[in-house]
């Protein structure tokens, strides 16, 4: 398999931009997941790869093949659709073999490689089915499966468990982890859930509105969110962010911030931030420390989420480890270590 670069790319569709300034390399072997709400141009970026759509402006390579001119067929990469686009005539054995025939591949050598398609994907039991006679997980292992069968340089999946029940999509997500390992496959994954983003990625792209918000590995980008945006993004419940005014002591509400968190942010005491914790790391407390009033409380067995109001924020939420005894209307104190809070300037940048 090979990797990717993207040098300042551009789209527009008419006037409208909907890709600005892209700048990426992903790696040979590397799964990456491009990840944002709907309508930031995460479909658009990956189109633009399988050259389904032209860059605007801007380079592609393909290792060290300039692409962008590339016609879709030339580029040898292929591509998973949410739709499965399965033939219902052809049984699952014909479906994966059938772009072979297409490029006119021989008899047997087709066989051959079904088979070994087959037994990667584990659908060989499966191969004198129609498509019809599959479940939904299936189908999309058959889909993934055709899409392997020409040994592309890249893989291109398009929201691929999005029909997919909630089991299901645990399933195939662990199965696509192994494939990806077992195939040392270069991938390019794009969906919308920052938890399948999280649980499958080597590195995340995160996109906002046609711009490249931060790029990198999920802890990265877990413990070290570059801005606001990226930092409520990911993780679930949100972080909660609020707005401080920082002086010495660290501001008000106080916050108690770990050396390095206020050297980094010594430039802006005296200035109102944004600062943020994540709901799992406040720690109830019965004197002191961060209060405010329960609002509501979430069991869900292994935690619980406890739902406030406070003078510093309104709609916060802490996850508490078991399951807790505090009741709607209690006022409740939160601890918070100084590492784990995030801070960020006025514009959400990450101080
Ligand atoms: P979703 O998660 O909803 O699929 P997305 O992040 O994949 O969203 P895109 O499908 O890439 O977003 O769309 C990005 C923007 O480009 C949207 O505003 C969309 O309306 C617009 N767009 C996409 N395709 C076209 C097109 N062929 N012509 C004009 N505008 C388009």
């Amino acid at each position: 398999m090979t990797g990717l670069t993207l040098k300042q790319v551009n789209k527009k569709f008419g006037e409208f931009p909907v890709i600005h300034e892209v700048d990426l390399s992903i790696d040979s072997g590397e799964l990456v997941v491009f990840v944002g709400p709907s309508g930031c141009g995460k479909s658009t970026l990956l189109r633009l790869i399988a050259g389904l759509e032209d860059i605007t402006s801007g380079e592609f390579w393909i290792g060290g093949q300039r692409a962008d001119q590339l016609l879709a067929a030339a580029r040898n990469i292929a591509m998973v659709f949410q739709s499965y686009a399965l033939y219902p005539h052809m049984t699952v054995a014909e479906n994966i073999g059938f772009p072979l025939k297409l490029a006119k591949l021989p008899r047997a050598r087709i066989a051959e490689k079904v088979a070994a398609v087959g037994e990667s994907l584990r659908l060989g039991a499966l191969f004198d089915r129609k498509p019809g006679q599959l479940s939904g997980g299936q189908r999309q292992r058959v889909a993934i499966g055709r899409a392997l069968a020409r040994d592309p340089k890249v893989l291109l999946l398009d929201e691929p468990l999005s029909n997919l029940d909630a089991a299901l999509r645990l399933e195939m997500r662990m199965e696509l982890s192994r494939l990806h390992k077992q195939l040392a496959a270069t991938m390019v994954y794009v969906t919308h859930d920052q938890v399948e983003a999280m649980t499958l990625a080597d590195r995340i792209v995160i996109m906002r509105e046609g711009k490249v918000e931060q790029v990198g590995t999920p802890l990265e980008l877990y413990s070290r969110p570059a801005n606001v945006f990226v930092a409520e993004f990911i993780g679930s419940p949100k972080m909660n962010v609020f707005s401080a005014d920082l002086d010495r002591s660290g501001g008000n509400p106080v916050i108690r911030l770990s050396e390095q968190t206020a050297l980094s942010a010594e430039g802006a005491a005296g200035s109102r931030v944004f600062a943020g914790i994540r709901p799992e790391h406040m720690t109830p407390v019965d004197d002191g420390g961060l209060r405010g009033v329960v609002t509501a409380v979430e069991h869900l067995g292994a935690d619980t989420l406890v739902h406030f109001d406070s003078a510093f924020m309104e709609g916060g939420i802490a996850r508490i480890n078991g399951i807790s005894g505090v009741r709607t209307g209690e006022n409740i104190g939160f601890q918070v270590a100084a590492e784990q809070y995030h801070l960020f300037s006025e514009n959400g940048n990450r101080l």
